[in-house]
């Protein structure tokens, strides 16, 4: 099981207190929290673990059953996991055979990168060392976030880390690292290829950064990170920054469109109090934050009160709930009895294609009916003009689905 332990500066957080230096003493005091997604992780990657060892070492049959079945006892193991830790293994067994001699292939490596970062340590899920080169894997559970391998601070930190635990043995013959990170419930692996030297000179510029988040004496700068944080829902910072409403008093009807500000100077004459299309690109911006940050909040006072803590101005109520039977089969054998038909009663439905998927395991699934899988255009979804994702033409969508005559 990976380490419950965690540092102050952990590898993990260090996209939040590489920008947000004051983040780490502040989340310092508050409870941690975590969450059924966390746990489901932390049971995958010890079946993780559990595979890259008996293929690594040597791990009898029944040694590695019994340590299998033990793990898949747990109430939160789903037979998903076992098809997403192969995907994690497939990818480690083509980094070894990558290598020209058998590397040595490590599993929970606890490693240190204080050298760079005050007290500074962390487990790499997977470390292959051989020749001039260091692989590091790091395998996530989740998919709700895309993490890539490409700048990622925890995964320089840990390498920072390895290489550091590996010098008393190879010394410095590492010249290259190489960083995935397998997230097999979104299909994705990703890479970030680094010389030794660009790694080191990367941890001494974060070195000022790291001391300056230790100290307790950092800034505190909200952003997109906020969302991580232990923090985000009782931070003055970010409540400042969502606040803000200096910044919006001027959007009716000056707003900051140019155009309007230009013609109210020029001419003294207020525009009229519709928001142009401008003024509305720029609102929805910038009250994306102040969405997210009120999430946050609600997200606090109902933990809140149903620990029985006041939150004053705010009480819970029963929210919206369904009828249903109290016992389904009693219920349905009623309705048969009143002399309705099985046919009439039960709709006959298979699966949906993502719980098939998860059933057959991708591989299966793609061999048995890849060619039967189209993907309708999604609804048009308003994303920022900087989104990487190709603008929606509704013309593309009208015709998607038709083939063309021949
Ligand atoms: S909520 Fe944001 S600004 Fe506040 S401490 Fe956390 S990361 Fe920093």
């Amino acid at each position: 099981m990976p380490p419950v332990k965690h540092a102050l500066l952990s590898a993990s957080s260090a996209s939040r207190w590489l920008v947000c230096t004051a983040a780490p003493r502040f989340e310092e005091g508050l409870p941690e929290r975590t969450s059924s997604y966390a746990e489901e992780g932390r049971l995958a990657h010890s079946i993780a673990e559990l595979k890259v060892q008996k293929k690594s070492t040597v791990m009898t049959n029944r040694t590695y059953n019994a340590r299998l079945k033990k793990l898949q006892k747990d109430p939160i193991y789903d037979p998903e996991m076992d098809k997403t830790t192969d995907t994690y293994l497939d990818y480690i067994t083509e980094l070894v055979m990558g290598y020209d001699c058998v590397p040595t292939v490590a599993v929970e490596v606890q490693v240190n990168f204080s050298d760079y970062v005050p007290e500074g340590f962390g487990t790499c899920d997977c470390c292959i060392i051989g020749g001039d080169t260091l692989n590091i894997v790091d395998y996530k559970h989740g998919k709700g976030v895309p993490v890539s391998a490409e700048n990622n601070a925890q995964m320089r930190l840990y390498a920072l880390g390895a290489l550091a635990y590996y010098f008393p043995i190879v010394g410095d013959t590492i010249r290259t690292i190489c960083m995935s990170i397998v997230q097999p419930r979104l299909n994705s692996i990703t890479s970030e290829t680094i010389a030794v030297e660009e790694l080191k000179a990367w941890g001494d510029s974060i070195k000022p950064l790291a001391a300056k988040a230790f100290s307790g004496f950092g800034e505190f700068v909200p952003g997109d990170h906020c969302r991580f944080c232990r923090g985000k829902a009782q931070c003055r910072a970010r409540a400042n920054t969502c606040t803000a409403l200096e910044d919006f008093k001027d959007c009716v009807p000056l707003g900051r469109s140019p155009t309007l500000v230009a013609e109210y100077e020029r001419t003294g004459v207020k525009p009229d109090n519709t928001l142009t299309d401008e003024e509305i690109g720029d609102l929805l911006i910038r009250g994306k934050l102040l969405a997210k940050w009120y999430a946050d909040l609600e997200e606090y006072a109902t933990t809140a009160l149903l620990a029985g803590k006041p939150i004053p101005g705010w009480k819970l109520v029963e929210g919206r709930s369904n009828r249903t039977f109290s016992d389904m089969d009693a219920a349905i054998q009623a309705i048969l009895t009143a002399g309705y038909d099985e046919a009439m009663v039960y709709d006959r439905k298979p699966k949906t294609l993502s719980q098939l998927e998860k059933l057959m395991g991708k591989k299966d699934f793609e061999a048995a009916v890849g060619g039967f899988i189209i993907k309708p255009p999604g609804k048009p979804t308003l994303a920022e003009a900087s989104d990487k994702r190709e603008t929606y033409s509704p013309a593309a969508a009208d015709y998607s689905g038709v083939v063309p005559d021949v």
